[in-house]
């Protein structure tokens, strides 16, 4: 019997009714109008029934339908977070968690100090907190402290669909831990209805789940396929694709998936090159209503003459200071080329109707939305556009499922997306741009059927579509879990392999794991005759303290072993800024003219001044990229971390607001680490003495030991290829010093990286030099000392999970050939 069908209203209403709680909420009127017509609301009282008859109940609604906003509320009518138990729901995404509680707080007519969030490193919590939107990692540190999560009545679980790894382990403890705290209620709500993965996996659940489904999409999306192969320039035919669409097609609001922050950017720029966007007031940006931006665009489009031309007409287009070459012009006039693509849907002659419908001179509001942007921007897409002007979202696939923008009519789909893989053995990273599935490809046309029928461009054709993946991998199948395996150790699972994940991480990426920990120091050193590492090394002291650090655990061992001369502070810093992703600005991307080029060329030059400038001299130089972060959040915390100082230093503001909350988090869990350590933070911090730099040297040596790498001398110079390269103990081939590192010239001979990312070439990122006669006193699991061996030394080998590998090009080789010449 399918468990959906249990629940049937007539079984609900069978049932003995449960003395009902109802907790009212003072909503605005049109807020409750609004709600009424969310399909969540039609199916309230089954869900309602079936979170009180289950401890677990899984909801599948399509995206738009109100789950992340309207359960919450629910279950707070309901009296689940009267008393002491609140309710907690997770996002992987940090923007859905903020946006949604303060939707959330909004709808409720509530404060945020109710309604709240907490990311990773800000929040709003509070003492009164009812609802508390969180990140899902975020909760699994709460675990680790409290493994029985006392504080919450209900656990809500969001876009489970997502298969995030820490949604995945999350739903692995919860089916533990809910049964032990009774009465307690997990709800998983997913976008789509592929769900088995929790509903009928045994190891977790006993019985199947019971599954309640809304039925949604308010209104039909129209799916438009292109009819050519498609070509590698979707960028270029998403453009060509939203001018059509917004010359001929009848208002309402444009979502354009890309893949990445650099693409939106460009897209933006183009878009707005090509549809000014004009005030409806007085035209001149004089007006006291015209917003802060909408004055700075009137001064710019001054400067560029734009404002001279009389109205903004598209036929005149061409004659637009464009510059950026001809694409643009190709696009946006008159393009009648192969009436194929004109399948906009507009009855048999596609051009008259949709020219009659709309104003041609609709001015285009657009857009950016990506996860790393600013909350305040992000913020924009949820209100409405200026008045008498057509919205148009360029983003990523952030809006695929979590956030629902109001007003999308017609979604443009470039059908790809950017993954980060993972080599599992080595651990290089690499960003590609794939086909994304078909599962993600429906939820991006879903998008467009909110208010009212809708449309869906998809840049390809139907043939290339039927061959897309169906879902989209869980990530815990793609990446390491080291992280992981050392959270679930501290929390006292050992035998890792049988944790009862919806889907397991490969055995490959479990061992990897447990070898980076064992010799990391985390874990404790298997018998040496083990045949085959059993996954089952209980962890140590230094382990539990490296798991109570909010980071990877190479950066932890940093923190755990930070305590030397004074080191604390920088270490902290350096973790910090290690951990943030991109700290400074992209100064590599392809600019869009010749005099956009020749300003982008000057300003790197700078920026490389400035960073060899923070590097500073002698031994300093040599801590390398690593020196440079450190001076760069020094400089920046001097000058007080203004928005100005990081744009005229090529400092990401965000990021470095982020590395400032970061140290303060990272300062607290040292000191409860080590309550000795007696650490304040000091935000401006003078830069370290000689004695120090070394010492951070040898700590990021301790922490990225695995990440060793060897310059390759002349006479080993077999390949012209190895030119300048660097031997790893895991890659058969060389990796490089990024020209933008401090490092680039000096090339020292032994070097630790943070990670190796392959783009044009294998290229370290944050490099730091080290001593060669470190290596063996900090890493002695890595050395043999003593004449070079016949046969292998006893190491586990990480292809193979054996003690004793005979392997050639890996860890073995290396430390049997390389390395034990001299010791
Ligand atoms: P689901 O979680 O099922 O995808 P949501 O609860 O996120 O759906 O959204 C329900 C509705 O609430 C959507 O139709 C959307 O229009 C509206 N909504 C959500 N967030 C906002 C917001 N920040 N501003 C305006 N409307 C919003
Ligand atoms: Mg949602």
């Amino acid at each position: 019997k399918a468990p959906e069908k249990m629940l049937t209203k007539e079984l609900c209403n069978k049932r003995k009714p449960q003395p009902a709680v109802f907790i009212p909420v003072d909503r605005l009127p049109e807020i409750q109008a609004a709600r009424l017509k969310l399909p969540v609301l039609g199916e309230e009282q089954v869900i309602m029934e079936a979170v009180r008859e289950n401890m677990c109940v899984v909801l599948c609604g399509e995206t738009g339908s109100g789950k992340t906003t309207q359960i919450p509320q629910f279950l707070y009518e309901a009296g689940y977070a009267s008393g002491d138990g609140i309710i907690g729901i997770t996002e992987p995404r940090r923007v859905a968690a903020v946006s949604m509680s303060q939707r959330v707080a909004m709808e409720m007519n509530m404060s945020t100090r109710v309604v709240s969030y907490q990311i990773r490193y800000e929040g709003n919590v509070t003492s009164d907190t009812k609802i508390k939107f969180m990140t899902d990692g975020v909760l699994l540190k709460e675990i680790q402290k409290d493994f029985l999560l006392q504080k919450y009545r209900v656990i809500i679980i969001d876009e489970a669909h997502e298969r995030s790894v820490y949604t995945d382990i999350l739903i692995g403890l919860l089916s533990r831990i809910v049964p032990l705290r009774r009465p307690m209620k997990l709800l998983i709500m997913s976008a789509t209805l592929r769900v088995e993965d929790f509903t009928e996996n045994k190891k977790l659940f006993p019985r199947p789940l019971p599954v309640i489904k809304v039925d949604a999409r308010q209104f039909p999306v129209t799916v438009h396929f292109n009819r050519r192969t498609p070509t590698d320039d979707y960028v270029g035919e998403a453009f060509r694709k939203i001018c059509k669409i917004h010359r001929m097609l009848p208002p309402g609001g444009i979502l354009v998936f890309l893949t990445g922050q650099a693409e939106v950017h460009s897209m933006c720029r183009r878009l707005r090159r090509a549809f000014p966007f004009r005030s409806n007031r007085t035209g001149l940006g004089d007006d006291p209503k015209d917003t802060e931006e909408e004055r700075k665009w009137f001064k710019k489009a001054k400067q560029k003459k734009m404002l001279s031309l009389p109205r903004i007409n598209l036929d005149n287009y061409s004659t637009l200071p464009v510059d950026e070459g001809d694409e643009d012009r190709q696009a946006g006039i008159g393009d009648e080329e192969d009436g194929s693509d004109l399948d906009l849907e507009l009855g048999d002659d596609p051009g008259d109707e949709g020219l009659e419908k709309c104003d041609p001179m609709l001015p285009l509001y657009v857009l950016p939305l990506y996860s790393l942007l600013a909350p305040e921007q992000q913020g924009k897409v949820f209100r409405p556009p200026p008045a008498g002007t057509r919205l148009c979202v360029v983003a990523t696939n952030v809006a695929e499922t979590s956030l629902t923008i109001p007003g999308i009519k017609y979604v443009v789909d470039c059908g790809r997306v950017k993954k980060r893989f993972y080599d599992r053995v080595t651990g290089v990273s690499s960003f590609r741009v794939t086909w994304t599935s078909q599962a993600s490809a429906n939820q991006r046309a879903g998008r467009a059927g909110r208010t009212e029928p809708g449309h869906c461009y998809r840049l390809y054709s139907s043939a290339v579509f039927s061959d897309f993946q169906e879902f989209s991998e869980a990530e815990i199948t793609r990446r390491p879990v080291d992280d992981l395996v050392l959270q679930m150790k501290d929390l006292n699972i050992e035998k890792v392999v049988n944790f009862p994940f919806p889907t397991p991480p490969s055995m490959e990426a479990l061992v990897a794991a447990e070898h980076l920990l064992v010799s990391l120091g985390a874990l404790e050193e298997p018998p040496r005759d083990m045949e085959r590492v059993r996954l089952s090394c209980p962890i140590t002291p230094l382990g539990r303290a490296m798991a109570a650090f909010p980071v990877a655990p190479r950066y932890a061992k940093m923190l755990a072993m930070g305590k030397q001369q004074g080191c604390l502070p920088y270490v902290i810093t350096l973790v910090a800024a290690m951990t943030v992703r991109e700290i400074f600005e992209e100064t590599d991307r392809p600019a869009a003219s010749e005099e956009e080029n020749a300003k982008m060329a000057q300003r790197r030059a700078r920026l490389g001044q400035m960073r060899r400038l923070w590097a500073g001299q002698g031994a300093s130089l040599l801590l390398g990229d690593l020196m440079v972060m450190l001076g760069a959040v020094g400089a920046c915390e001097y000058a007080g971390c203004t928005p100005k100082f990081c744009q005229e230093n090529g400092l990401r503001y965000k990021a470095m607001l982020e590395i400032r909350q970061l140290r303060g988090q990272l300062t607290t869990a040292v000191n409860a680490v080590d309550p000795e350590a007696r650490l304040y933070l000091d935000a401006k911090m003078a830069p370290p003495t000689e004695s120090q730099v070394l010492c951070l040297q040898q700590i990021v040596l301790a922490g990225l030991g695995d990440h060793l790498a060897r310059r390759v001398q002349v006479e080993e110079l077999l390949d012209p290829k190895w030119h300048n390269g660097y031997k790893t103990p895991l890659l058969d081939s060389p990796v490089f010093i990024h020209p933008n590192s401090v490092l680039f010239k000096t090339l020292p001979d032994y070097v630790v990286y943070q990670e190796v990312l392959e783009t044009s070439k294998m290229y370290m990122r944050g490099v730091s030099a080290v001593q060669e006669e470190w290596i063996p006193q900090i890493l002695p699991r890595y050395c043999h000392f003593g004449p070079p061996l016949e046969d292998p030394p006893p190491r586990f080998c990480p292809d193979s999970g054996r003690v004793k590998c005979h392997c050639k090009s890996t860890f073995c080789t290396w430390i049997r050939q390389e390395l034990p010449i001299f010791w």
